[in-house]
């Protein structure tokens, strides 16, 4: 029997790069990660993505295609990211795919990270739109239309975490004021709750939905700070209208998440007209990075060796 070509992903995060290869029949054949040492030094950025490289041909040699994510805009194209990465500050208008290719000798498709969870989810619902929302530190989207990424005209389409929800609110990481962001990330939900309540102890995002559980001011915070996401969320629904929302990231994966109240109050800031959308929690969970880049090599490796027969 013909062995099944295998693809490699890379997902490059604040932290860590998780790699991992499989393809679509198989899933995910192995996963890890590496520690990034320095984020703010490229070097080590570089170096990581070796190792990672190296760990995978160990393992596979024939893994030459990789599907990689990175936070902030990126221009597929060029191979490059243009927007802002609070927290891999020197990553951005330099020729990093070209860079990763030669010092690898691999094949590398660049995406944002959150177009690739998207995919990554999207392939649970063949050929519907599915708009994917993950929530973690910060608040990345994607929207995945007629099997392909929705990328706009400067690669920026579906930045739903930079979407006014208060006018002359708080200051964004981005820079703008009001961002969903600045109110329902993570970080925005401690930093709020910590501000309002002084006199509390909250460790992490979990601790602070643990606490939400028994304590009724808590409660109304959190559930007032998700009402801004409903918001965002179903304001998307109102312009793309898709078939499925998929919502994940480390905020939604925590047991004390409400998804319910979540769900329910995006459907009542929906008209009846948009009520059959499905709203699912994301299945892929901290994986849907690399399966996505796993998928996304698969594919552009198809679409290439079709076009080029
Ligand atoms: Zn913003």
């Amino acid at each position: 029997m013909k062995r099944q070509k295998l693809f490699g992903a890379l997902d490059l995060g604040g932290s860590f790069l998780k790699f991992a290869y499989g393809n679509t029949e198989k899933g995910i054949i192995y996963h890890d990660r590496i520690q990034i040492k320095e984020p703010d030094n490229n070097d080590f950025i570089f170096d990581a993505i070796k190792q990672a490289v190296n760990i995978i041909n160990k393992h596979e040699q024939s893994v030459k295609t990789f599907g990689m994510g990175t936070p902030g805009t990126v221009d597929v194209d060029r191979g490059m990211i243009t927007g802002i990465t609070p927290n891999l500050p020197n990553i951005q208008n330099i020729a990093f795919k070209k860079e990763i290719e030669k010092n690898n000798n691999i094949k590398v498709y660049l995406e944002n990270d959150a177009n690739l969870m998207s995919y990554a989810e999207a392939s649970l619902y063949p050929s519907q739109s599915v708009l994917g929302i993950t929530i973690g530190t910060g608040i990345g989207s994607g929207f995945i239309y007629q099997n392909d990424i929705f990328r706009g005209q400067n690669y920026s389409a579906i930045e739903l975490g930079h979407t006014i929800v208060n006018l002359g609110g708080r200051r964004c990481k981005c820079g703008k004021f009001g961002c969903v962001e600045a109110y329902s990330s993570a970080n925005s939900m401690l930093a709020i709750c910590r501000e309002e309540f002084p006199n509390l102890e909250i460790n992490n995002i979990a601790h602070l939905l643990k606490i939400g559980k028994e304590n009724k001011e808590i409660k109304s915070k959190i559930n007032l700070l998700n009402s801004y996401l409903a918001m965002t969320i179903a304001n998307a629904v109102s312009t793309l209208d898709p078939q499925v929302v998929c919502i994940g990231g480390g905020v939604v994966e925590i047991k004390d998440f409400d998804f319910d109240f979540l769900k329910q109050k995006i459907k009542g800031f929906l008209a009846s007209n948009y009520q059959c959308v499905k709203i699912v929690k994301a299945q892929f969970e901290n994986r849907a990075g690399i399966y996505g880049g796993i998928l996304i090599a698969e594919s552009k490796y198809l679409e290439h060796n079709l076009l080029y027969k």
